[in-house]
């Protein structure tokens, strides 16, 4: 199907977006990569009567480190993430999740700004911002803002975005010694949605987990915290054991719903089984110094 009609402008800054956005209030969406906006408008699920692209606004696609912190620019591409040898070094967990979103093509065009400012449980960054403890920056008629992951999602294809805002960078804050992170997801197919994921950051301080974080996609209205796991995990080595009583738990804290992808008792399983093997992948990269 076609979208219907809709007027478009392209703005030249974050600021002029703001001003136009409330300029034409709530008729108007904002258009950054369009991966997940255009299929909607086409299946007349979103109808929108302007959209403001965002696109072009020059130096929002970066990564860069502030005073340790990682900080991405709203617009930066997933291919860029996946590609990226500051990531890689510093922040693989990212380009673990950027490399099974969705395909090539998507990569080149969707942004890490839209995979969190639509909203969708199903998308693979909400879970990795939330293991990161991560802080998103917004811009809007009031001004700039910051809002802590945790904070961020608040319902099924909602977020603390208030109308007219702009997300325009993710904060991430930098990793202590002994930090390690992993993203890991089970996919019916390459390129398709999680059936189950995890994201997790633990920091290991002398054999033991002095912290966990982790966090599950697919697995309610909105991406969980699963922080039972976590507390399964904290002050114990990090052995088969205390591994399996945090993915146990996180299999518990799981509320996903039955779909094409499977029922819910099998999305929770493979929960836990990501979990546990997302905890392993971290933890071998805290030892190697890999955050
Ligand atoms: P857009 O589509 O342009 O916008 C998405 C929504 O966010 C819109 O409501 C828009 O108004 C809003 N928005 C975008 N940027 C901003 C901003 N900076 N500030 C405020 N609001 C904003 N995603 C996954 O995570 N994993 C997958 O496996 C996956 N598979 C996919 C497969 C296919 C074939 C397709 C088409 C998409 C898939 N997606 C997947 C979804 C898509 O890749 C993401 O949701 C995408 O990253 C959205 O980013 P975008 O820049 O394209 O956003």
């Amino acid at each position: 199907m076609y979208p219907n009609a809709f007027e478009y402008s392209a703005a030249a800054s974050f600021k002029e977006a703001v001003a136009r956005l409330a300029e034409l209030g709530s008729e108007a969406k904002v258009l950054a990569g369009g991966c997940s906006l255009i299929p909607l408008m086409k299946l007349r699920l979103a109808e929108p009567a302007h959209l403001v692209d965002i696109g072009r606004v020059p130096d929002a696609a970066y990564m860069r480190e502030v005073d340790g912190e990682l900080r991405i620019g709203a617009l930066t591409r997933e291919a860029d993430v996946e590609r990226s040898p500051l990531i890689a070094t510093r922040s693989p967990i990212l380009a673990d999740a950027s490399s099974v979103i969705a395909d090539p093509l998507v990569r080149n065009m969707g942004t890490v700004g839209g995979n969190l400012a639509h909203g969708d449980p199903a998308n693979d960054h909400p879970a990795v911002m939330l293991a990161l403890r991560a802080t998103i920056v917004a811009l809007g008629p009031e001004g700039e803002r910051t809002i802590p992951a945790d904070d961020f999602f608040i319902g099924l294809f909602e977020t603390a975005l208030e109308p007219g805002e702009i997300l325009t960078e993710i904060r991430i804050p930098a990793p202590p010694t002994g930090s390690g992170g992993a993203y890991v997801k089970f996919e019916r197919q390459v390129g398709d949605f999680a059936i189950a994921a995890a994201a997790v950051a633990v920091r290991l301080e002398d054999g033991q987990v002095a912290d966990a974080s982790i966090a599950l996609t697919n697995a309610g209205p909105t991406v969980i915290r699963a922080s039972a796991a976590e507390s399964a995990l904290a002050g114990r080595a990090p052995d088969d054991g205390s591994l399996r009583d945090a993915a146990a738990a996180a299999r518990d804290e799981a509320q996903p719903w039955p779909d094409v992808r499977g029922n819910a008792e099998m999305k929770k399983r493979l929960a836990g089984v990501a979990v546990e093997r997302a905890l392993r992948l971290a933890i071998r990269r805290a030892a190697e110094g890999r955050a």
